[in-house]
């Protein structure tokens, strides 16, 4: 069966011949809009409607449940895809009210295994299909009260598993997700974050220019990157810069660099000169510098076999300080719902189910 839900108008015309653009553009409009064979379309052929029929449908995708943080407006969603697994997806709040993004998963798990990640404690379960990585935003976007002005405005690929190791669902999911008669989230409010795979971020460049792209250091030293993030093994962080220096000449954009702070172990001063290295001598080659937002640790074990803390307010100003005297700024930027699990690094559904 074709999932409506995870095309765009010119790829349903394609796979249904008997449609015509015309005719697809509005049946992707209506399925958007919470049409589900439920009713006509506007001037679509009866035969039209029939190959449809025949042809596609709106395979399940099921919430199972939407948790809101108590201590903050994230809200965790909870899915189960139609062969059983557990998928999660979180609404983040932007700056201005009413306005919001969807952090979504591209896999259920991830194959990269970061040590400070509790999805990469799961091992890779399988990729999602573009209309699974659709569908959490749709049931994000369902969820905001419309009347009171909400509005989904960005799509995060933040969630579980590593979007560029399921580029091309990615990417046809970021074709449905920017579509006008789709959901219409503005591509430059789409980011891609990876943990560093030089070919995906070369390929996002070429094929999704308007997309923006995110990266996560854990260390610009090589042997603590390589404990906390293996795929520094097969891939070098070096190697990853030269991909990001082409993205970014290719976009205009500029990168975001995500700094996840531990204590004791990537948070010291000689670490805060070593990331200021690295961003002057990016800038250099890019000609734009890098967007360096410091994430603070969220847990991802019970207290005594977490194996890594939260780095202290004070450990925290002094590396931000270290790296302002390199004439390098940083943003910390809160990732909230904590509380339900919802914050960067936390996402896990399989293993809390399974
Ligand atoms: S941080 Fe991203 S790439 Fe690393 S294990 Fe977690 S989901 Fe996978």
């Amino acid at each position: 069966m074709i999932a409506l839900q995870g095309l765009t108008p010119e790829r349903l015309a394609a796979s249904i011949p008997a449609l015509s653009l015309p005719e697809a553009r509005r049946v992707v409009s209506a399925v958007h809009r919470g049409w589900n064979f439920d009713g006509p379309i506007r001037d679509l052929r009866r035969g039209s409607l029939d190959a449809l029929r025949a042809r596609a449908g709106f395979p399940p995708f099921t919430l199972l449940e939407a948790r809101a943080s108590a201590i903050d407006p994230f809200v965790k969603f909870l899915f189960r895809t139609s062969d059983g697994r557990l998928v999660e997806a979180v609404r983040i709040p932007l700056e201005v009210p009413g306005r919001f993004s969807a952090c979504v998963s591209s896999q259920v798990g991830c194959a990269l295994a970061c040590a400070f990640c509790a999805t990469g404690r799961l091992g890779l379960g399988r990729n999602l299909e573009a209309w699974e990585i659709v569908e959490q935003a749709r049931a994000v976007r369902l969820g905001l009260d419309r009347s009171k002005g909400e509005r989904l405005r960005g799509v995060v690929f933040q969630g579980m598993g590593e979007p560029l190791d399921n580029l091309d669902a990615v990417l046809e999911a970021i074709a449905v997700l920017a579509h006008p008669c789709a959901l219409a989230v503005d591509a430059r409010a789409i980011t891609v974050s990876t943990a560093g795979l030089p070919d995906g971020i070369r390929r996002l460049g070429r094929e999704a220019r308007k997309v923006r792209l995110a990266l996560s250091i854990g260390s610009a030293d090589r042997e603590k990157r390589l404990r906390l993030m293996p795929v520094e093994r097969a891939h070098s962080l070096e190697e990853v810069l030269e991909a990001c220096v082409e993205h970014a000449r290719t976009t205009g954009y500029r990168p975001m660099w995500a700094y996840t702070l531990l204590e004791g172990v990537n948070d010291g001063e000689e670490d805060a000169r070593a990331l200021a290295d690295l961003a002057v001598s990016f800038a250099a080659s890019a000609g734009i510098p890098p967007r360096i937002s410091l994430l603070a640790y969220n847990a991802i074990d019970e207290p005594g076999r977490d194996p890594f803390r939260r780095s202290s307010p004070e450990r925290e100003t002094a590396f931000r300080d270290a790296l302002r005297a390199a004439g390098v700024f940083t943003k910390r930027r809160y990732s909230g719902g904590s509380d339900v699990g919802a914050a960067c690094g936390q996402l896990a559904a399989s293993a809390s189910r399974d």
